[in-house]
């Protein structure tokens, strides 16, 4: 087969999308869509900045549910679907939109998730014409699989900014990056860096603070060490970033003074 003859019509959709950012993670469970969808959120604090966001978890898709619009619809316009809008500047595409219900699971072959995907970058109306998106935000399943080769490919031509890796500190999800960043460089994707979640949990009690995943060879620390990439930070466990996912909001905005906001916008600052 020759070249897709789509991809020039992505890449001219595409072409006032500043910067492409890709959210991976080896496993799942790791935090990955609550990153993106916080990500998003607080990028999106600077009114002058657009941000749009790609779910292209097809089977899983959980970041309407994150950014609080999960029960919304696509709408077609004049040109193009129109994205689900959170707030003024900050729109999200999700196969969720299209599903009867809350309930119903989608059971697709590569090839249609493909297809999927292409229809959400290539059938959107991210912006106006005249109009600048400063970020769109990739949501992907874990490990590498079918949506992670479709959004490369169909992001050939327009360019990726970089991938954001997520993890535990635990030795299981540490050695599943090994194979995202393998990933990211046989698919020249550029590492912007890695990301370690729920490391260290402050008991409310007692104030100490413990190491729910124990990592046995240093982490995400040394990991990038060895690989020489960056660590662009580290998260804490703390139940109000679940809370604030479940309701749908920006846990920066609800916990603005918790050790937890603190981290998540240091890291942010870095992207
Ligand atoms: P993934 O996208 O990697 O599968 P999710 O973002 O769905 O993972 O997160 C898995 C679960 O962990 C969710 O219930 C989420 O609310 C919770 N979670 C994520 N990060 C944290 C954190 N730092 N502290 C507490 N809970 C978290």
């Amino acid at each position: 087969a020759g070249p897709d003859p789509d991809l020039p019509i992505v890449a001219e959709r595409l072409s006032n999308v500043k910067h492409k950012i890709l959210v991976l993670s080896g496993k799942g469970g790791v935090g990955k869509s609550t990153f993106t969808g916080q990500l998003a959120f607080a990028l999106a604090n600077d009114e002058n900045t657009q941000v749009g966001v790609v779910d292209i978890d097809i089977c899983g898709p959980s970041l309407p549910r994150i950014m609080g619009c999960e029960r919304e619809q696509v709408h077609p316009s004049s040109n193009g679907w129109s994205p689900v809008y959170v707030q003024d500047n900050l729109a999200v595409m999700s196969i969720a939109f299209m599903l009867p219900d809350e309930e119903s699971a989608v059971i697709w072959r590569g090839p249609k998730k493909n297809g999927m995907i292409k229809q959400f970058l290539k059938d959107v109306n991210w912006t106006d014409a005249d109009e600048q998106l400063d970020f769109m935000l990739f949501d992907t399943p874990p490990g590498t699989s079918d949506e992670h080769l479709s959004v490369v490919q169909l992001l050939r031509n327009s360019g990726i900014t970089g991938a954001v890796i997520v993890t535990t500190p635990q030795e299981v999800s540490i050695q599943d990056v090994r194979k995202e960043i393998d990933f990211c460089r046989k698919a020249s994707v550029p590492i912007i860096g890695v990301v370690e979640n729920m490391s260290g949990f402050v008991c409310p009690g007692c104030h100490n603070e413990s190491r729910i995943f124990y990592p046995t060879t240093g982490g995400a620390k040394a990991l990038c060490e060895e690989l020489d990439i960056p660590l662009l930070g580290s998260i804490p466990l703390d139940p109000s970033i679940g809370q604030a996912c479940d309701f749908g909001s920006s846990f920066i905005d609800t916990h603005a003074d918790s050790p937890a906001a603190h981290a998540y916008t240091r890291i942010i600052s870095k992207i």
